[in-house]
């Protein structure tokens, strides 16, 4: 038995299990068979062997523990997400679990879900509890992606989503300190913009028919950065099958009113739905990064999970339903991540559902990711996606850095992907997304060039301190000059920046000033 393997089964065998007694356990069996420190991703594999032998069981929290410390905020900011309470959907998707105590969609025991319940669904707690459990783990917590989950965000009552919006900037502005009371919410977005912890973008996840002109001017007064729109499929007749409720034009119009207000797009897919097959799944991706229609910012692809708690379990059972295989799940996201656009960051693959839910199919195996990671090494190939081009901690201060520009079509305007990459495009260190839309969908964007997102990687940097990685080596700085250049040069008048409530501090210095829920400077 190797050493990692021994770690492994020894820490399996805890109560309670969490880093100080990995990290002590690491520690004896180093010193026990004198042997340097082992890596948590070693440990990682060994712990995936020891179940494929089954050896040992699947267990979330040593999956938890085990990841390696400084994923999180490799990319530059932490994450934190909070989960709206259990509330009616109006669709009727049959894949889709409906659980008492959780928010259609999702399953109690998911960590997020489990972390809600012990709230009671209080947004401020949550928030709280997330950033401390963050920095319990070395985490910097200044600079917060905040990620709204739950059923349909647009479906909420209006009056409990301002509430939900207004206690999260509460919640990170008061840490740690826990205070009473309540304000208005631009007094807390202004308080946010200066405050020690910043919200530098919050994403909520909706359907495609709920997306009009009054929603979108609604979720730019909260402070919505980027929309999760349920695509799962482009085919009407899949939608209609699977009841989801909406056709693909609703896609296309919620898609290009988004990007039109410059908000960023990630689209929910769902292979291995009722009426696909593989290679029918295969042609919707090629369709995805090639039609202008389409083209959404980042990607989930969560094929359909087989769930006893969904409706199309029933028809599974009347043998009209079959899960995809490990191999064919393996080969359909394969060649996904072989024609995946520079442009186009993929987020998730397979949804973080407890396995034991799991009826069969690939969906049961949740490190499909790796496992295609550690293929593409072993046949000499790279997902083109940002995810897997960021820098991460491979920055190299003296790596000759080039700006690389992407024009594309997009929902009847034009994209223009701005990036500073290494020469052969396989470390990514900034991007900018500038778009020349079609039309103005507000009144503020007429004649307006839109920077829909500005982002540079490595890892997070706390926003007081200067070091050497490219958070602070003005990358930023110079990919918005570029975009004003552009900006000029098609003739537009003014550029605006949808910028998170947290960041407008930092587009002041660039002589960019409020108007309404924009920063904006006339060029
Ligand atoms: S819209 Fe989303 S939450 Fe609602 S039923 Fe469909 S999949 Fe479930
Ligand atoms: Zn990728």
């Amino acid at each position: 038995m190797t050493i990692e393997e021994k770690i492994i089964i020894a820490f399996s065998e805890q109560t309670d299990k969490n880093r100080k007694i990995l990290d002590s356990l690491k520690r004896s069996f180093a010193k026990k068979e004198s042997k340097g420190m082992i890596k948590n991703s070693q440990l990682l594999e060994a712990y995936h062997k020891l179940i494929k032998e089954k050896r040992i069981e699947k267990d979330l929290k040593t999956e938890e523990v085990l990841r390696i410390r400084k994923v999180r905020s490799l990319s530059g900011i932490v994450i934190v997400s909070v989960l709206t309470k259990p509330y009616p959907c109006p669709g009727k998707c049959i894949y889709c679990p409906q659980q008492e105590g959780a928010p259609k969609s999702y399953l109690q025991e998911e960590p997020a879900v489990a972390r809600a319940i012990m709230c009671d669904y209080k947004p401020y707690r949550q928030v709280q509890m997330r950033i401390k459990a963050l920095e319990a783990i070395g985490h910097p917590t200044d600079k917060i992606d905040l990620r709204i989950i739950g059923a349909t965000w647009s479906f909420y009552p209006k009056n409990y989503q301002t509430w939900f919006i207004k206690q999260c900037f509460k919640s990170v502005n008061d840490y740690p300190k826990n205070k009473k009371g309540t304000k208005a919410l631009e007094k807390l977005q202004k308080e946010n913009e200066n405050a020690k912890r910043r919200i530098i973008g919050i994403t909520i996840e909706t359907r495609p028919d709920f997306i009009d002109i009054r929603e979108i001017k609604r979720l730019r007064e909260l402070g919505i950065t980027r929309v999760e729109l349920g695509v799962q499929s482009i085919y009407n007749d899949v939608l209609e099958i699977n009841k989801r409720g909406h056709n693909i034009e609703q896609t296309i119009k919620a898609t290009k009113l988004l990007k039109d207000a410059g908000l960023k797009i990630c689209y929910q897919m769902m292979p291995n739905l009722l009426g696909s097959h593989p290679k029918k799944d295969f042609e919707m991706f090629e369709q995805l990064f090639s039609n202008p229609n389409f083209k959404p910012d980042y990607l989930k692809i969560y094929p359909c999970a087989l769930l006893k708690e969904a409706p199309l379990y029933k028809i599974y059972k009347q043998n009209k339903f079959k899960p995809y295989t490990e191999k064919q799940l393996i080969e359909l996201i394969t060649k996904i991540k072989k024609i995946t656009p520079y442009w186009l960051r993929i987020q998730r693959i397979i949804r973080d559902i407890p396995t034991s839910y799991i009826i069969e199919g690939g969906t049961k195996t949740s490190n499909i990711r790796q496992m295609i990671l550690k293929m593409a090494e072993k046949e000499n190939w790279q997902c083109k996606c940002i995810r897997c081009r960021e820098v991460k901690d491979n920055y190299n201060p003296k790596e000759k850095l080039k700006l690389f520009r992407d024009d594309y079509e997009a929902s009847e305007g034009k994209e223009i992907f701005l990036s500073f990459e290494n020469y052969d495009r396989t470390k990514l260190y900034s991007i900018l997304r500038l778009r020349i839309p079609s039309r103005a969908t507000l009144p503020i964007l007429e004649n307006s060039a839109i920077v829909r997102e500005l982002h540079t990687y490595g890892q997070l940097i706390a926003i007081s301190k200067k070091d050497k990685a490219p958070q602070h080596k003005g990358l930023g700085k110079k990919l918005m000059k570029e975009a004003e250049k552009i900006a000029k040069q098609e003739n537009k008048k003014q550029i605006a920046v949808i910028s998170g409530i947290g960041v407008r501090g930092y587009y002041r210095k660039l002589g960019y000033g409020l108007k309404q829920t924009y920063m904006i400077k006339k060029i």
